[in-house]
């Protein structure tokens, strides 16, 4: 029997290779080429030790998947979360490959993780368990092979001990040569300004910049978010900087509704004491989970896990806009309803991609031994995205086609063009 999670899962698969086909029938994509970005390159599945506090040894889990190199080195993010797989990490790794792409940046696409829940470990155990997972990762990372950065449930403390480990595994000659192995670093560690809000600001920016070709500001337009993490925070944070207002808020504990508008700041201070559950805050009300994605708003930004938006809710979302924080919120067939209802989505691969070029300048300031301010990374980010949603909007415009069609075009077609230049080996 198929259980729901299964088939839930099998779905992000079928989603993400449902949008590339869809995109490589419509521009003809060259068939050889089609075949290699059809699968992943590498796909590694590690089982670990670790002494837990009690002295006991636990084995757990890891992956890493590799789908395409072929504009830079791999990458993308770790997850810590009961339901990473190998599926999973298939999917997100080949989302990595069409935006690193799209943004222009000399990368090529991965994802991995950790099957674990991190709320069942102490901290002592998470040092651990990362730890032992970058040493078992080996040569298989590395700064100019494949870059690891933080997703759900891994901060910059994760990437602390990783590149720590990393760099503790080779000779002190070499050890300052290897800090850029993972992106997402606290500032104090070889971080980037700003690279903490990068994903959010991006979000943010995405949206202002669509609501600004149709004429119109933020100011005023009502908004949810599903996630209040890193980026469902700083995407809420700087959209209400801009007059928007938050009205419904949906994390793994709780959803929270008050139309009068949620306070942003003291919403993350009261969530950030109580393990980032927004539950029982005193600013709003709680509400029936089942009811969140139909609230009357403007824009709705799902920025937690992937297949939240399908079939079965797709029709009830009044927005005007969806704006993709997380990987692969909306699934195909959630897409088409929302497409057939009037609603702007604003796709993954560009919505989120804030936090891949914030971690692009992180890498390159490492590696050119460089240290910038907030405000010259913020510039930078700002100006690098911007020129990718014109990108885009230019396509959408004079193909008359949906936002995500038009990014994979872009993204597939700057692949296409670099494995027809360079021919295939030998
Ligand atoms: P995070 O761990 O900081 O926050 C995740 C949030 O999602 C939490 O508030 C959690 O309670 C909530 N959540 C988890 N399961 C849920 C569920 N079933 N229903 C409702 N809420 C749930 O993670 P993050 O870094 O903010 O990442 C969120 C999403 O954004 C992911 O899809 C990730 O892949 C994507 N993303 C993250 C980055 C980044 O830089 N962190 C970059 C690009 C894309």
């Amino acid at each position: 029997m198929t259980t729901i999670k299964e088939a839930t899962k099998k779905s992000m698969l079928d989603n993400v290779m449902q949008q590339f086909n869809k995109t490589a029938d419509s521009i003809k994509l060259n068939p050889n080429i089609r075949k290699i970005l059809s699968i992943t390159n590498n796909e590694i599945i590690l089982n670990f030790p670790v002494k837990m506090d009690n002295g006991e040894v636990q084995i757990f889990t890891g992956y890493r998947v590799q789908h395409n190199n072929a504009l830079g080195p791999y990458k993308g993010g770790l997850r810590y979360h009961p339901t990473v797989d190998v599926d999973d990490a298939k999917a997100l790794a080949m989302w990595m490959t069409w935006k690193t792409s799209l943004a222009g940046l000399p990368y090529g696409g991965a994802k991995g993780g950790i099957q674990i829940d991190p709320t069942a470990y102490s901290i002592g155990e998470l040092e651990r368990i990362t730890r032992r997972f970058t040493y078992a990762l080996g040569e298989n990372i590395g700064p100019e092979h494949d870059i690891p950065a933080p997703d759900v449930n891994t901060n910059e403390q994760t990437m602390a001990w990783m590149a720590d480990t990393f760099m503790s595994t080779k000779p002190s000659s070499e050890r300052s040569r290897n800090q850029h192995v993972v992106t997402g670093k606290p500032v104090g560690s070889g971080g980037l300004e700003g690279r903490n809000r990068s994903t959010g600001y991006g979000v943010y920016l995405t949206i202002k910049l669509l609501y600004k070709s149709r004429g119109e500001s933020l100011k005023g337009k009502k908004f949810i978010v599903q996630g209040f993490g890193n980026v469902g925070y700083w995407a809420s944070h700087f959209l209400t900087q801009d007059g928007a207002i938050l009205i419904a808020v949906q994390d793994a504990h709780a959803t929270i509704v008050n139309q009068k508008g949620i306070a942003v700041a003291a919403l993350f201070d009261y969530s950030k004491k109580r393990k980032g559950s927004v539950q029982g805050f005193s600013g709003a009300e709680e509400m029936d989970p089942k009811l969140f994605f139909g609230l009357a708003c403007d824009i709705l930004i799902p920025a937690a896990l992937g297949n939240q938006i399908t079939a079965e809710n797709a029709y009830s979302v009044k927005a005007d806009v969806i704006a993709e924080g997380a990987n692969g919120p909306v699934d195909t067939d959630g897409e088409k309803i929302a497409l057939e209802n009037g609603i702007t989505i604003i796709p993954d691969i560009l919505c989120n991609s804030g936090g891949v070029i914030g971690s692009y300048f992180e890498w390159l300031q490492n590696r050119n031994g460089e240290l910038w301010s907030l405000e010259e990374v913020m510039q930078k980010i700002d100006k690098k995205l911007t020129e990718v949603f014109y990108k885009v909007e230019g396509l959408v415009e004079e193909g008359e086609i949906d936002w995500r069609t038009a990014a994979y075009i872009l993204a597939i077609t700057r692949i296409e063009t670099a494995y027809i230049q360079r021919g295939i080996f030998p």
